[in-house]
């Protein structure tokens, strides 16, 4: 039998469940749901986001409310219009078989006489934000005297955006006997509170111990000197091909900032805070969850209630400054029993909020080292061979230019027709990143709780070898012996002084005596290798993988400006890359442009802020 049956949900919502794919009930809805269903508790629940507690308390509202009726048995409130939003598509899509069902989002910076509109025609359910929500009892457009049943969602995050006061103002509105459903992510004093006040002895549930994050999610933190961090912070995305991320900065500025220096870079990315209208918001969440951006560079406040599925990284380029807001941040990925990773770009001072958020969420955070340049190119590289190898190609249209290409690579091997194939974007990896400095901050051994150590060895390392890289590697023929003999013939040293050889693909490493290198090089010098000069270089030497890129002395810049280094390598496929790139600026330069818009939420967020816990 379905689980959702047994749990006592009947057959037309399992069905619109299934196709939705829910099989088997979530923790908190397998818990929830019976207690929910007999309609006569209170009910707290302490669940993070994307636990599936919108089921949790929709489909026992579906179960509950008569449908015959058309005047409101329900209010749920939220914090976020987003939040909004996505219950109320939710809650319609779990009644998609139930005739009857009228459920009205009521939200704020939409049109109001709509949503009044709605509500005259007659509906059971109310989803809203507590603002607008008040607004429209103060204009004695809705009668709230038979609902029965109120859900606060989010409620902590209510609280902090200041919304006590109008809650209390709307639930005085809803009769004595209602039963009141209180969801929430953390259980600071300020929710405990308003719990006492509001319900009578509620049936209590918590998922997982109070305060720990969502067990799926990987914390991982890198130390890095202030100066790095946005290097640093591009290098982590570079070694992620596939990222598809949150990027958390503290204020509306730093997030217009990373966004218009990704853009000029040529990543898909955007900024979202309250500055924006919310029609641009709409536009931007629409790119993001459409795929059409990669990285949405966000404030707390206008982050708040996004659900997106599929974020594989939460990046926390600043770090919060109250410590629930961490917890909100990394919820916004591994939801829906999916992994996720949550990054803290931290400097060494930082270290101890790191352990305190630690303490907090009862979790251990892996402190991970930057990627060197070499480690990225190599992930890039098989991230292309593996897009290459799994691109759906269109027989038909590709079919008419088949016998003019095969033309072109005719006397051509296989192999030397796929090492061109990679080169072509591979060599603008290897030349952004080829003397990428080492950007892992040295820690002051005594605040090291870890025991890897092991970068601290290298950077402590006084070495009498120089390593040398050579742009030839194992996709030209060379084993470690090939090179080997190669370097002694073409530089003239002797094979017992050349250190440590690492053949990667198509570049490698050796060391040689410090005293050697002035050697090597000059033997080098006018060197090629089958038609294709040779290239040798000190391995580490400065480059600078400047803000924007463009100051780097390694990287050019293809011809055509900003937002095309990426093409074919770094960039998301799809879309025509001139209008992509113009929208992308566009978008960023109205984002900076719209700065008289005031995000009422955030308002008031910033307005309570200092009574938060602070680091
Ligand atoms: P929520 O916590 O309600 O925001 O849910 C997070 C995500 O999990 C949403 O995308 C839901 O569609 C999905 N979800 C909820 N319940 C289930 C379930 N039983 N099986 C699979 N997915 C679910």
């Amino acid at each position: 039998m379905n689980p959702f049956i047994q749990l006592g949900i009947r057959h037309d919502i399992v069905n619109a469940i299934s196709e939705l794919g829910f099989e088997n009930p979530t923790p908190i809805q397998e818990q929830s749901i019976p207690v929910l269903l007999t309609g006569s508790n209170d009910f707290v629940g302490l669940a993070q986001t994307g636990t599936g507690k919108t089921a949790a308390f929709g489909l026992p509202l579906l179960e509950l409310l008569d449908f015959e009726e058309k005047h409101p048995q329900a209010l749920i409130l939220c914090p976020t219009r987003e939040l909004c939003l996505q219950i109320t598509s939710d809650i319609k899509k779990y009644a998609k078989n139930m005739p009857n069902v009228h459920v009205v989002a009521v939200y704020g910076g939409a049109s109001i006489s709509d949503q009044l509109r709605e509500i005259r025609r007659g509906v059971q359910i109310v989803v809203a934000t507590p603002g607008r929500m008040l607004d429209i009892i103060n204009r004695k457009a809705i009668d709230f005297t038979q609902v029965g049943f109120v859900v606060l969602d989010e409620a902590d995050e209510m609280l902090n955006m200041g919304f006590q006061e109008d809650i209390d103002s709307i639930l005085s509105t809803t009769p004595e006997d209602k039963k009141t459903w209180l969801f929430s992510a953390t259980m600071p004093s300020e929710v405990r509170r308003i719990a006492k006040k509001y319900m009578t002895d509620p049936y209590e549930l918590t998922m997982g111990t109070k305060n720990t994050g969502n067990e799926n999610i990987e914390h991982e933190y890198y130390i890095i000197r202030a100066r790095d961090k946005y290097a640093a912070f591009k290098r982590i995305v570079d070694f992620n091909p596939e990222i598809f991320g949150i990027v958390f900065c503290r204020t509306k500025i730093e997030t217009q900032d990373i966004a218009e220096a990704l853009i000029k870079d040529g990543y898909n990315a955007d900024s979202l805070h309250g500055d924006l209208s919310q029609q641009q918001r709409d536009k931007v969440m629409k790119r993001y969850r459409e795929r059409s951006l990669q990285l949405l560079i966000a404030t707390d406040v206008a982050a708040r209630g996004i659900d997106v599925n599929d974020v594989t990284h939460v990046i926390n380029y600043s770090l919060p400054d109250e410590i629930e807001n961490y917890t909100h941040r990394s919820g916004r990925t591994a939801r829906a029993g999916k992994t996720g990773i949550s990054i803290s770009i931290i400097n060494g001072k930082e270290l101890g909020k790191i352990r305190q958020i630690e303490k907090t969420l009862g979790k251990r955070f892996v402190k991970a080292e930057i990627p060197t340049g070499f480690d990225v190119v190599e992930k890039q590289l098989f991230a292309l061979v593996h897009k290459v190898h799994n691109v759906e190609v269109n027989e038909q249209q590709i079919e008419q230019y088949i016998p003019r290409i095969m033309d072109e690579f005719n006397g051509m091997t296989k192999e030397d027709i796929i090492k061109r194939f990679a080169s072509l974007e591979f060599n603008r990896f290897l030349d952004y990143y080829k003397n990428a400095p080492d950007l892992n901050a040295p820690v002051d051994e005594s605040r090291r709780s870890d025991s890897t150590g092991e970068r601290f060895a290298r950077t402590g390392m006084k070495s009498e070898f120089t390593r040398l890289f050579i742009n030839l590697g194992s996709v030209d023929g060379f084993s470690r012996g090939d090179l080997l003999g190669y370097i002694c013939n073409t530089s003239k040293i002797s094979g017992r002084t050349v250190g440590k050889i690492d053949v990667k693909g198509v570049y490698s490493f050796f060391e040689v005596p410090n005293d050697e290198v002035e050697k090597v090089q000059s033997g080098f010098k006018g060197a090629d290798f089958q038609g294709r000069e040779v290239r040798i270089e000190i391995s580490g030497e400065g480059t600078s993988e400047s803000r924007g890129g463009s100051s780097s002395s390694n990287y050019r810049r293809p011809e055509g400006g900003g937002g095309e280094r990426r093409e074919g390598g770094f960039r998301r496929e799809g879309g025509n890359r001139e209008g992509g790139a113009r929208e992308r600026t566009g978008t960023a330069g109205s984002a900076g442009a719209n700065t008289g818009f005031r995000d009422f939420s955030g308002k008031r967020r910033e307005d309570r802020g200092e009574r938060r816990r602070r680091f």
